[in-house]
C-alpha cells in the first residue's frame, strides 16, 4: 500500500505555526511571477529564460531572478560571466538581452557548491528581492528551485508574489511532485496562473509525433485541481542547444515555430496582468 506523503513537512508547519508575515513587494517591478515545478529537470529554467525573453519581445520590461541557490542556471543559460556591481548596500542587476538578471551564480565560481543551511538560503533570497536595484520593470520572472522548501516558503510568505506558473513534463513521476507543489501554493494563498506541458512530444521530420513522457498528464492535472492549462511546448533539440550556447531560442531564433509558442504564451501572461 502506498502511503501518501504529507503536503507540508513537519519542519515547515512548525515554521509557519502562529506566525504572521508581512509581504513586501519587490521594489522596482509591477508584478512578480514565479516559475515552479517542484520536480527538477522538467525544463523550468529553460521556460523561465525563454518566457522572460518573449515578454521582452512583446514590449514588456523584464527582470529574471534565479532563485535556485543550490543549482543556479542563469549564468549558463544567458552566458553571464561577470559579477554585479555593489555599493556595499545594494547590487545592480546585470543586464543581458535587455533583461535585468540576478543569480547567486554571478557571485560564486562556476563549480563551487553552495553548502548552506536553510536560513542562509532565506537570507540570500530576501537580499535578491530587496537589495537589488531592479529598475522600472513590468515583470520579474523568478526561476524557483525544485521542491517545496525554504525558497518557495519565503516567496509565498514574505515577498509579494502575483502568481506562479507551474511547468511539468507529462510524466507521472514529475506530476506527483507537481501535485504537491500545487497544494503548497494553494495552501499558502499564492495564485496559480496555470500549468505548462513542457516536452509534450517529439515530432520527426515526416510529421510523426512521439509522446516520450506520456500524453495529456499536465492537462489532466490542471483539470483535477481546477487550474488553467496554458499550453504545451514540444521537445525541440534546438531549445537545449541554444540554452547551452547561452542564447535561448527566443533570442537566437525568434521566428522558430517553438519561439512563436513562447511568444503566444507571453501574450497570454501579459493580458492576465495588463
Ligand atoms: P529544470 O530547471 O526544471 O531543472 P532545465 O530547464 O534545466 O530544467 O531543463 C532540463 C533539460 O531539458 C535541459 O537540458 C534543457 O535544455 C532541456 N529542455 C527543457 N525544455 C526542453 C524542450 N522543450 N525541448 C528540448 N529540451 C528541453
Amino acid at each position: 500500500m502506498t502511503k501518501e506523503k504529507p503536503e507540508l513537512s513537519d519542519a515547515m508547519k512548525k515554521k509557519m505555526a502562529g506566525k504572521t508575515f508581512e509581504k513586501n513587494p519587490i521594489q522596482g517591478t509591477k508584478y512578480t511571477i514565479a516559475i515552479s515545478s517542484a520536480k527538477g529537470g522538467v525544463g523550468k529554467s529553460t521556460f523561465a529564460t525563454n518566457i522572460a525573453l518573449a515578454l521582452k519581445k512583446i514590449g514588456c520590461r523584464v527582470g529574471l531572478l534565479d532563485a535556485d541557490i543550490y543549482g543556479p542556471s542563469l549564468p549558463k543559460l544567458f552566458s553571464i560571466n561577470e559579477k554585479p556591481k555593489s555599493d556595499g548596500k545594494t547590487m545592480t542587476p546585470i543586464t543581458k538581452y535587455e533583461i535585468q538578471c540576478m543569480s547567486i551564480g554571478f557571485l560564486t565560481e562556476e563549480q563551487t557548491p553552495m553548502i548552506w543551511r536553510g536560513p542562509m538560503v532565506t537570507s540570500a533570497i530576501k537580499t535578491f528581492a530587496q537589495k537589488v536595484n531592479w529598475n522600472n520593470l513590468d515583470f520579474i520572472i523568478v526561476d524557483m528551485p525544485p521542491g517545496t522548501g525554504d525558497t518557495q516558503l519565503t516567496f509565498a510568505q514574505e515577498i509579494k508574489m502575483d502568481g506562479v506558473i507551474i511547468v511539468s513534463t507529462p510524466q507521472e513521476l514529475a506530476l506527483q511532485d507537481v501535485k504537491r507543489g500545487i497544494k503548497m501554493f494553494d495552501k499558502l494563498g499564492v495564485k496559480i496562473i496555470g500549468l505548462i506541458d513542457n516536452m509534450c512530444h517529439f515530432q520527426t521530420d515526416d510529421g510523426k509525433k512521439y509522446s516520450i513522457f506520456g500524453e495529456g498528464g499536465v492537462q489532466r492535472t490542471a483539470k483535477e485541481f481546477k487550474k488553467d492549462f496554458l499550453g504545451e511546448i514540444p521537445i525541440v533539440p534546438e531549445i537545449g542547444k541554444q540554452g547551452d550556447l547561452g542564447m535561448p531560442i527566443v533570442e537566437s531564433h525568434p521566428d522558430h515555430n517553438v519561439s512563436k509558442i513562447y511568444l503566444n504564451l507571453a501574450e497570454k501572461i501579459k493580458t492576465t496582468f495588463f
